[in-house]
């Protein structure tokens, strides 16, 4: 069962944004088994859309379409649907009470553009938007199921997860199936060699694929019992790479962390200094985060670390800013000040100026302060100032994720 995505936009076709929603769908769909043949990009223009789509429908049983659904007169995919569909477009109710209750928490009205946001074809599922205005909608049409969705990436991706997995037909036995597993703390050469064997062995194929510090693995197994076979390579490859492996799909480090510490009951702070509130960003950053995250120190001069946190001067002034004795004291001195069950603390040297010899740029020194006592690590990153900030913080929240990990197993 193949599938295409359309999308749809002017600002796409003269390249003044990336079709990032193809990119993200397509990714998505082929986790579930379905396989893209075809991407299109159209301007808003109606004959564009509609002879564009009727071909895709003619190759493909799945069709995806993004943007055009909002309020303004070059938002036309509605109408050009329901134009090759031979139907009129009506107000789908639900979608427009949503509208309506959302307009008046702000103190609004609706306006007559606002309204044309609840307009579907008529015979076609309206599909709930939960963080906007427009409705989506799935339309069966020449043998193929269309589906419907505005352009705004968050709008996009919700409705997707939300409202159209749930309904999407189960990819058959056979179909090409990739999973992909999230890992952080060895590069993608160690990971491929430490992974040597399993292609042959399970009948899969290996992908891998940088994303700054962290690194995807992906299962791609296909033919007759490709869900058993992707099924049996994952677990092999977890046991193997074992404790790098923080999360699946497009699961984020900071949510995994967010999940082990609400599992084991714990808040968590941050006293960050060369990371200046980066892992905090990170934290907050995710849905729920206040369920669990008490809040941080950005504790730049001696002075705030010695003040906020209570490190010792005598710590400060004999081992340094940028020590293990330093960060053992944020962290221990920040749960307790912070009133947290775990405190991270990271001090490094972020550059380009700043380095040692015994202390170069990039050297940064992490400690974990719990009740089950604290522990520390220190790496040693390259690149840019901002390349170390960013490793920094992964490395940062991969420590909590294991220390919590850990906590929860005992
Ligand atoms: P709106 O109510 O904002 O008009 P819409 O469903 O009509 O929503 P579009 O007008 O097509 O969507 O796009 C709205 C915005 O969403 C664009 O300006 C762009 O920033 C973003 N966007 C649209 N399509 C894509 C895409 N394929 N990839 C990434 N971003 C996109
Ligand atoms: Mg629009």
């Amino acid at each position: 069962m193949s599938a295409a995505i359309l999308t749809i936009g002017t600002e796409l076709t003269r390249g003044e944004i990336v079709d990032a929603n193809a990119a993200w769908l397509a990714e998505r769909l082929a986790e579930l088994g379905h396989e893209v043949r075809q991407i299109v990009s159209v301007p808003d223009e109606v004959t564009s859309i509609q002879t564009n789509l009727q071909r895709l429908c003619g190759d493909s049983s799945l069709v995806f379409c993004s943007g055009g659904l909002g309020p303004t007169s070059d938002d036309i995919t509605a109408a050009a649907l329901a134009a090759m569909a031979g139907v009129p477009l009506e107000t789908d109710s639900g979608t427009l009470a949503c509208i309506e209750r959302r307009l008046t928490e702000f103190g609004r009205s609706m306006t007559e553009s606002q309204r044309k946001q609840a307009l579907v074809p008529r015979g076609s599922f309206a599909l709930v938007n939960p963080r906007g205005m427009a409705a989506g909608f799935e339309l069966q049409w020449s043998g193929a199921t269309v589906y419907s969705l505005p352009g705004v990436p968050d709008e996009f991706r919700s409705m997707f997860l939300e409202s159209i997995v749930p309904r999407l037909p189960k990819a058959p036995d056979g179909a090409p199936l990739q999973l992909m597993l999230r890992c952080f703390g060895l590069g993608e050469s160690q990971i491929n060699d430490t992974l040597a064997g399993i292609e042959a062995e399970y009948d899969v194929e290996l992908g891998y694929r940088v994303t700054g510090p962290e690194v995807l693995v992906k299962v791609l197994s296909r033919g007759t019992d490709s869900v058993a076979k992707a099924d049996r390579a994952i677990t092999v490859v977890r046991s193997r790479l074992a404790e790098i492996v923080y999360g699946e799909g497009f699961e984020s480090l900071a949510a995994t962390v967010g999940q082990l510490a609400l599992q084991r009951g714990w808040t968590v702070g941050c006293a960050e200094s060369c990371t200046g509130g980066l892992v905090s960003q990170l934290i907050t950053a995710e849905p729920g985060a206040s369920d669990w995250f008490a809040g941080a120190v950005v504790c730049y001069a001696e002075r705030i670390k010695q003040q906020l946190l209570g490190v010792d001067p005598m710590v400060l002034s004999r081992a340094g800013a940028v020590s293990e004795p330093t960060a053992r004291a944020m962290a221990e001195g920040g749960r307790q000040r912070l009133g947290v069950d775990l405190c991270l603390a990271i001090t490094g040297v972020a550059g380009p100026s700043g380095g040692t010899p015994e202390k170069p740029v990039g050297t940064v020194h992490f400690a974990v302060a719990s009740p089950q006592g604290t522990q520390h690590e220190v790496h040693r990153f390259h690149g840019s100032r901002e390349r170390i900030q960013r490793w920094s913080a992964i490395a940062g929240l991969s420590l909590v994720r294991r220390t919590l990990a850990a906590a929860k197993r005992d």
